[in-house]
């Protein structure tokens, strides 16, 4: 009896040669009724129909073809299982050798424009990894084929015979991933359908982007995935224009870069190194607020990245190719600007699509065997939320440098201080163990520019010791969630030197 391959397959690339090399080793080809079977004949094959095979016609606009026990007999028995051979005879059951199946494009759909919301339930296939599945479970007997780029390796391994169990069961773990990623697509677009926030169980699933050519050190492997359904601004869906690959502290950064950016709608540059920012600055054109995130810290942006909200024009971009960075982050670049920085070998520009979706709503963070999942910290706080502690009220400057170190703090790894003014920060003390550490760092680094600037702390002072250093060092105003056993004694160092604190009533710790 002819060995026997099903074909049944949404992506046609390749199809053509290897049903040709499938025919000329000898196999019966069946295929579903559709575009499938005209590709194959359109190669100069007749294959069998479905249909003909189980006396079942295709129903329900296709979405019963292939689930049949005639189909699923013949891919499920096991051949060296007497009892199954037995009972593949008295059902007129014939066994199925090669399954090749890839399933309908639900990502695409997902991604055309305007499409409804039939169009995608539609392109939920079912009989397609219901053969994968019962193929690959049934690896010992099967080969199973899910992936075009596999047909040429397969039909070679066919020719030479050397289709090995371990070969097969590297088909079937392909086929277990890729229908676990398919359905995990579909359950992520349907959490997102019923507004399931944190239900029992969590799917979410990541395609490779690349291969990294090491991790966090060059002794650690490491590689990027990104989620197939995420639509919103990040640095998953920016475009490369030039430079060398990213690395994998390149992304972590750029990363921290494009989260904070989402923070400004004004003109606004942001630069960072080590996931936290070195420098910020907003002002009335993307010049001006790359000109301020670079002074408040020249030293540490050296082999930073740049971050910033507006199209990059030439002279920003000459300001920008004068120093050392790993990444510029931009909505666009004027091609005088890319003509100027794409002349740094080094250099890699990436081109960030601002959408309206700004961000997804959950940050996901892993422990050893676990994850935890929490909202994005989406806390945002305007003029009216403050409340003064201080005897002094705030001056209406001194409220925008409050409101402008705020958002800044709250991107800087605790304990978090940062000084600002005028719209740019002039120091920031981070991730140290106690808050008068982080506060020392960020008074040192604004030197002198410290007079009159004003100072944010992600969380409350349980001493008045960073109060005092603060005023010592000439910062006016505090902002600060509030909520200190000891807040008084803050609030009493604050009146005695006639400078005023607000509170937030909500903290930004970020570990
Ligand atoms: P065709 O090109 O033959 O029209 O369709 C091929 C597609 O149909 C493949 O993507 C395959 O996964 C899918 N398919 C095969 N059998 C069934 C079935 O019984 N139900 C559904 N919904 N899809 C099927």
């Amino acid at each position: 009896m002819k060995k026997r391959a099903l074909i049944s397959v949404s992506n046609k690339d390749n199809l053509q040669e290897f049903a040709i090399g499938l025919d000329k080793l000898g196999y019966e080809i069946i295929s579903t009724g559709g575009g499938t079977f005209q590709t194959i004949k359109d190669a100069g094959i007749e294959p069998i129909l479905v249909e003909d095979i189980t006396g079942f016609p295709e129903i329900m606009d296709g979405r019963v073809k292939t689930l049949h026990p005639l189909v699923h007999g013949g891919i499920l028995a096991k051949r060296a299982n007497e009892e199954h051979i037995k009972q593949m005879e008295e059902n007129n059951i014939e066994p199925i050798d090669i399954i090749v199946v890839n399933l309908y494009p639900f990502k695409e759909t997902l991604e055309k424009a305007g499409v409804s919301k039939e169009e995608i339930i539609e392109n939920i296939d079912i009989g397609g990894p219901t053969m994968l599945r019962a193929a690959a479970k049934n690896f010992e007997d099967m080969i199973v084929v899910v992936d075009p780029t596999d047909y040429a390796s397969v039909l070679e391994g066919l020719r030479e015979e050397t289709f090995d169990f371990e070969k097969r069961k590297q088909l079937a773990g392909k086929v277990f991933r890729h229908t676990a990623y398919y359905d995990a697509m579909i359950a992520q677009y349907f959490m997102t359908e019923t507004n399931e926030e944190f239900p029992e169980t969590y799917t979410v699933t990541y395609e490779k982007v690349q291969d990294l050519r090491y991790g966090e050190n060059p002794h650690q492997q490491a590689a990027f995935y990104k989620n197939p359904i995420v639509k919103t601004m990040s640095l998953a869906t920016a475009k490369q224009l030039h430079g060398k690959e990213l690395s994998y502290n390149n992304i972590q950064d750029a990363n921290a870069a494009v989260e904070i950016l989402l923070e400004y709608d004004n003109p606004a540059a942001v630069a960072v190194k080590h996931m936290n920012p070195c420098g910020i600055g907003v002002a009335e054109t993307i010049n001006q607020a790359f000109q301020k995130a670079y002074e408040a810290d020249s030293m540490s942006i050296f082999g930073g990245i740049v971050a910033l909200n507006r199209e990059v024009d030439a002279a920003t971009a000459e300001k920008l190719s004068e120093i050392f960075l790993e990444i510029v982050i931009a909505p666009s670049f004027a091609d005088e600007a890319f003509a100027i920085l794409s002349k740094k070998k080094n250099i890699r520009l990436l081109e960030l699509e601002m959408n309206e979706e700004k961000a997804a709503n959950h940050k996901l963070t892993t422990v050893d065997g676990g994850v935890l999942i929490q909202s994005r910290d989406n806390g945002k706080v305007a003029a009216a939320d403050l409340k003064v502690a201080t005897k002094r009220e705030p001056t209406e400057q001194e409220i925008a440098d409050l409101l402008f170190a705020w958002k800044a703090v709250k991107h800087v790894k605790s304990n978090a201080i940062v000084l600002a003014k005028d719209n740019q920060t002039i120091g920031v003390g981070a991730g140290q163990m106690n808050r008068v550490g982080s506060a020392m760092i960020a008074i040192e680094q604004a030197g002198d520019k410290a007079k009159g600037s004003v100072m944010a702390s992600d969380a409350y002072f349980p001493m008045p010791d960073t109060v005092e250093n603060a005023i010592k060092a000439g910062v006016t105003a505090i902002i600060q969630p509030g909520g200190s056993i000891r807040d008084q004694d803050s609030i009493d160092v604050c009146n005695e030197h006639g400078i005023t604190m607000v509170y937030t009533g909500m903290r930004h710790f970020k570990h």
